[in-house]
């Protein structure tokens, strides 16, 4: 059972929500699943290792160093390409980018990656880009 919407950077399903943010579809079927709150520092995890997997029998509830101990027991590498980076500062990267406000030699300075990941960012036309102009554009 997958996601068939949009997918974030390391591939879980998401959507945009009421312009806020982008949730991510296998943790809202958690909570719509299990009708609770996901607690603070806690990880929605699945047992099948399927990022944009949103089957609730799938899915349980671990802390973020156990959701890494389980990542590496069954050997998944993360698959998110800007590991070191958040999503606002991909963002922030991306802005940054638009506005040529910065070379990318400066920007992988300021964000400590390498310039190749500037570079990827540059040319990544995946959703949470649409995603982030469309929120920007509400929130004005
Ligand atoms: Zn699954």
């Amino acid at each position: 059972m997958q996601w068939n919407g949009s997918h974030s950077m390391d591939g879980y399903g998401i959507m945009r929500i009421a312009a806020v943010a982008n949730v991510r579809m296998h943790m809202l079927a958690y909570v719509f699943h299990t009708k609770k709150p996901i607690p603070k520092g806690m990880e929605v995890c699945h047992t099948c290792d399927v990022p944009d997997c949103i089957n609730p029998e799938h899915l349980f509830l671990g802390t973020k160093s156990e959701n890494m101990q389980d990542m590496i027991a069954k050997g998944r590498k993360a698959k998110n390409y800007y590991s070191k980076l958040t999503t606002q500062q991909i963002i922030d990267i991306k802005n940054h980018l638009e506005a040529r406000r910065y070379t990318q030699m400066q920007l992988a300075k300021m964000y400590f990656v390498g310039q190749a990941t500037i570079s990827e960012i540059k040319n990544d036309r995946r959703p949470i880009f649409a995603s982030a102009e469309t929120v920007r554009k509400a929130s004005r």
